[in-house]
């Protein structure tokens, strides 16, 4: 991993742990994390929880290195969008991230690449940090389709920023075909494709924006195979779904990523 980057290491609860529970696992977690002596401040870690429980995990994360990330945002200000919230409302709140476009939301919620690009934009007019969600399907890998999803993905989704407002940004490389499956990308896979996706953000930004931007990987990410993927080149950290309900596993992932 490069020296120049900070890790990130997401946790995404998808739609697991109430409120309480969620203020619970991140108390759990800071304990854990001092236990095993894991300095928490040379990692951006991050809980991820549903809306319902961001006020809660925001309190919890309070005068620590933790940071809270939403799932999702809506791209408007504010207006008539039943059920939506805007970028500032997460603000206010005291998040600090938010992940776009993640596999889910784009199979099962209509996401595009235009509507994944309109709310990284909005994400930075509010002060939030995007994590952009990318990768390809099974069958588009079997087709050899990757590079071509990769760069329509990246590029879409960062043709509204500027080439400094990239380099302030992560965008996570999450295999379809790996997401809550058991099936991680080997180690030299992951990198390739990590690589390929920052090559896609210096043809958008520039080679300087591309070096600083985080390139994560997510796709069945567990303790076990953290330290391997994170130790790639061009891999600054995970998004990690299911390993991330438990805080043992949460905290020995982090760890891998110091
Ligand atoms: C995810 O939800 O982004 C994810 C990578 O899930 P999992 O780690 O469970 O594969």
């Amino acid at each position: 991993m490069s020296t120049k980057r900070k890790p990130v290491v997401a946790g995404n609860w998808k739609m697991y742990k109430t409120s309480s529970e969620g203020a619970a696992f991140v108390r759990g977690l800071i304990e854990e994390l001092r236990g095993r002596a894991v300095d928490a401040s040379r990692v951006e870690v991050l809980v991820a929880p549903p809306f319902t429980g961001l006020f809660e995990a925001v309190a919890a994360c309070a005068r620590t290195p933790l940071r809270v990330a939403a799932q999702n945002v809506y791209f408007e200000q504010e207006g008539a969008y039943t059920g939506e919230v805007a970028p500032p409302m997460l603000a206010a709140l005291g998040v600090r991230w938010v992940i776009v476009g993640h596999s889910e939301r784009r199979q099962y919620f209509g996401e595009t690449d235009e509507t994944v690009a309109k709310k990284v934009r909005a994400c930075l007019d509010a002060g939030l940090t995007p994590i952009m969600c990318v990768g390809e399907s099974e069958k588009e890998r079997e087709d050899g389709l990757m590079d071509d999803v990769l760069r329509r993905q990246v590029g879409a989704g960062l043709a509204l920023l500027t080439s400094g407002e990239v380099s302030g940004i992560a965008v996570a490389y999450e295999p379809i075909w790996a997401i809550g499956t058991g099936r991680t990308a080997t180690p030299e896979l992951a990198q390739e494709a990590c690589a390929f996706v920052r090559a896609q953000a210096e043809a958008a930004a520039g080679p300087g924006a591309a070096g600083s931007l985080r390139v994560l990987y997510g796709g069945s990410v567990k303790p076990d195979n953290a330290e391997e993927l994170f130790a790639q080149p061009d891999i600054d950290g995970g998004l990690v779904g299911g390993a991330s309900l438990e805080v043992d596993s949460f905290a020995r992932i982090i760890a891998h990523a110091q």
